[in-house]
C-alpha cells in the first residue's frame, strides 16, 4: 500500500549538522525513532514537530522532557512554520516523515527560507501527487505519477504531461494536445 523510500542512513545524514528540525506525522513516528535516538546520542539539538502527541520510547520521552525548546504543534502549514524556518542558523537540517503532500509543502517552505536541498530529507508515504500546469489557463491540476495525459479541471483541454518541471511553481508543464 505505502511506498517507502530506501531505508535512511542515519549516521551519514547527521554529519555535519548543528541542529535538527524533525517533522513527523504521528502514524509514521516509529520510522523516525532511529533518527531521533541517533540525534540524542550525538547530542545534536533538535525540535520535534508532530500533529499528535506521539508515543515514544522511554529514552526519547525522558530526553524530550529535558529539552525546553522542544515544541509540539498541531498543524504543519501554519504561518509559524515560515517564521520558525526563517530563524534557523546555518547547519540546521530538516527531516520530514509524512505524506508526500506534507513533505513537498515543507520542503518548498524551507527552500523559500534559504535552505538548500542538501539540508532537507523527506521520507514520503502514500501515493505521490504531482502538479500539472495548464499552459492554456494557468490552472494547477493535481495528478498521480503514472499518467501521461490529463484533462484540465478548469478549461477541459487535454494536456500532455511533459518532463519540463518548474520548481518555482512546483509543477510539470502540461502542453495542449491538438
Ligand atoms: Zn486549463
Amino acid at each position: 500500500m505505502y511506498k517507502v523510500k530506501d531505508p535512511i542512513d542515519v549516521t551519514h545524514m547527521l554529519s555535519p549538522c548543528q541542529k535538527i528540525l524533525l517533522f513527523v506525522e504521528e502514524q509514521y513516528m516509529s520510522d523516525s525513532i532511529e533518527l531521533l535516538e541517533a540525534t540524542i546520542e550525538q547530542n545534536i539539538p533538535f525540535q520535534l514537530f508532530t500533529n499528535k502527541q506521539p508515543i515514544l520510547s522511554h529514552l526519547v520521552t525522558n530526553r524530550l522532557k529535558e529539552i525546553e525548546s522542544n515544541t509540539y504543534i498541531t498543524m504543519f502549514w501554519k504561518n509559524e512554520i515560515n517564521i520558525l524556518l526563517a530563524n534557523q542558523k546555518i547547519g540546521t537540517k530538516l527531516f520530514i516523515f509524512g505524506s508526500w503532500k506534507m513533505v513537498n509543502k515543507l520542503k518548498r517552505a524551507a527552500l523559500n527560507q534559504g535552505f538548500t536541498n542538501e539540508d532537507l530529507y523527506g521520507i514520503g508515504y502514500g501515493e505521490k501527487e504531482k502538479n500539472v500546469y495548464c499552459i492554456k489557463c494557468s490552472k494547477l491540476n493535481h495528478m498521480y505519477e503514472q499518467i501521461n495525459e490529463i484533462m484540465c479541471e478548469q478549461c477541459q483541454s487535454t494536456l500532455n504531461v511533459s518532463n519540463h518541471y518548474s520548481s518555482r511553481i512546483d509543477a510539470y508543464l502540461g502542453y495542449l494536445v491538438i
